[in-house]
């Protein structure tokens, strides 16, 4: 009788959604290997259940703390429209950074009044475009936008021959809080480009309070930065952010309605610890936070419950509405990389196999511009004890597309562990890839960009974003 030793699902797989069947990574019960054959290599592939468990994980939060929560996807970190509609299924509203990304969130059916607009630099077109739509708050990054807030609001009128309807802005602030994440990732340091010092917020309400016929003032805002591990500078910036609202209705008399905590919940990008001792020790913190969106906002709300009772400002609280604007925490377990290994070399020098993929840093640019871990596995061979190492490299004509950390800062392991002989044919994931990857893709090389799907519930397939064709390298060129 022979003894099988039932060894435990590897630690990466997540039930109902990330599995091994047949030895194959399987998502929401699709062969990532039949994903392949289908659609060519590389292939991102996103989860549209888990997209609505990562949402429904958000409003759950907010029920724990019993106060009207309002989350707006922060589109950034994947704006393909089916994850747009998926978004929108779901119930929840839209932030967005740009004129395009306005664009595309009306365009899939988001109501104006669903809709946040962001940015440092926007075009008097791109204000334009949000005044027309009338959306929920266009976040003001100094004070000068104020005028210009308010120039395309008379422009508009102007052109439709109607009186001015005052557009909804927010004010959003720089706190002195910094976080345990990438400097890059940081927004809310004085030394970064985002927001209104915290000397100039009454200038800048009173500022705003001056054309009440062309700009009404409805919030305030923070973003303290993207994978954010603690509490603590959530809660800052909510303090923050509170006590300016206080203060300004002391002063002015104007009651703000919102106040914007922005986005940063961080995804746990170590759920599988194998190589997790080869990030350093602040990577790994920052990569493995498992910060429950609950615990968030109980902080916050019991910093401005105390604060509020000291300042006898109840009832304000009372009337505020809390926004989030989460991107990475909805997007970026739902989304993964299929890759194929197209050439693998030993190096004779140092004994060192090499598997040459065709993924590069033009899918995933984090992984070249933040050294971003993600976990690597084998999906033709998913249940497989992973432990022989491999140097991997993707398929551009440049050093640097490597998957470990050439400038040697240590930043991502020296070595992916795959199981032994791999070889050419066979697929590989990069899991935890659907933020921040998909939307900043680009053609470096000449590579036409992959095709994505979405798995829907019950297995069906949905291709999302088309392969492109030798033609779409050509698309704009003129000559
Ligand atoms: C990028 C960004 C977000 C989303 O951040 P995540 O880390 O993806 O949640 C939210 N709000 C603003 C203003 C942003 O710039």
């Amino acid at each position: 009788m022979s003894s099988t030793v039932l060894s435990a699902a590897p630690a990466w797989t997540i039930p109902d959604y990330l599995e091994v069947r047949d030895g194959h990574l399987a998502i929401n019960g699709v062969d990532a290997l039949e994903l392949v054959s289908q659609y060519e290599s590389p292939l991102f592939v996103f989860s549209e259940s888990r997209i609505r468990s990562n949402i429904n994980r958000l409003t759950a939060a907010a029920t724990s703390v019993e106060r009207p929560i309002r989350f707006f996807y922060a589109s950034k970190a994947n704006s393909n429209m089916a994850v747009l509609q998926t978004v929108l299924a779901s119930g929840i509203d839209v932030e967005v950074n740009s004129g395009g990304e306005l664009f595309k969130a009306l365009r899939v059916g988001f109501r104006p009044d669903q809709i946040i607009f962001n940015g440092t630099s926007k075009s008097a077109g791109e204000l334009d475009d949000a005044v027309t739509a009338g959306i929920y708050a266009i976040n003001v990054d100094s004070i000068y936008e104020i005028g210009l807030v308010e120039e395309a609001v008379r422009r508009v009128a102007a052109e439709s021959g109607k009186p001015p309807k005052p557009a909804r802005i927010a004010l959003r602030l720089v706190p002195e809080i910094g976080t345990r994440s990438h400097l890059g990732l940081q927004t809310a340091l004085l030394t970064s480009k985002f927001g209104i010092s915290s000397s100039e917020v009454l200038e800048a309400f009173r500022r705003s309070l001056q054309n009440p016929d062309l700009i009404h003032v409805c919030g305030i805002h923070i973003h303290v930065g993207s994978q954010t591990p603690d509490v603590e500078p959530f809660a800052e910036a909510f303090r923050s952010m509170w006590e300016h609202l206080v203060a300004i209705h002391r002063e002015t008399g104007h009651t703000l309605e919102h106040i914007n905590l922005g986005g940063g919940i961080p995804v746990n990008y170590l759920r599988d610890r194998s190589q997790a001792d080869q990030l350093p020790e602040h990577e790994r913190d920052m990569l493995g936070a498992d910060l429950e969106p609950s615990a968030v906002l109980r902080e916050a709300l019991r910093i401005a419950r105390e604060s509020a009772r000291l300042a006898n400002a109840e009832h304000l609280l009372e009337g505020v509405e809390i926004l989030l604007e989460p991107g990475r925490s909805i997007i970026a377990d739902a989304g993964l990389v299929l890759t194929t290994v197209l050439n693998i070399k030993r190096r004779p020098e140092t004994g060192d196999v090499w598997l040459l993929t065709d993924a590069g840093y033009n899918l995933m640019l984090s992984m070249n511009n933040y050294k971003w871990y993600y976990h690597l596995i084998s999906a033709s061979s998913a249940d497989a004890p992973a432990d022989e190492k491999y140097k991997v490299a993707g398929p551009l004509c440049d050093s640097g597309d490597v998957y470990f950390d050439i400038e040697r800062g240590g930043r991502l392991p020296d070595y992916r562990y795959l199981p032994e002989n791999v070889q050419p044919g066979e697929v590989l994931a990069l899991l935890n890839s659907g933020a921040y990857s998909l939307a900043q893709m680009f053609h470096y090389n000449g590579r036409p960009l992959p095709a994505a799907v979405m798995v829907r519930d019950g297995g069906k397939v949905d291709l999302i974003r088309r392969r492109d064709t030798y033609d779409d390298l050509l698309t704009n060129d003129v000559w």
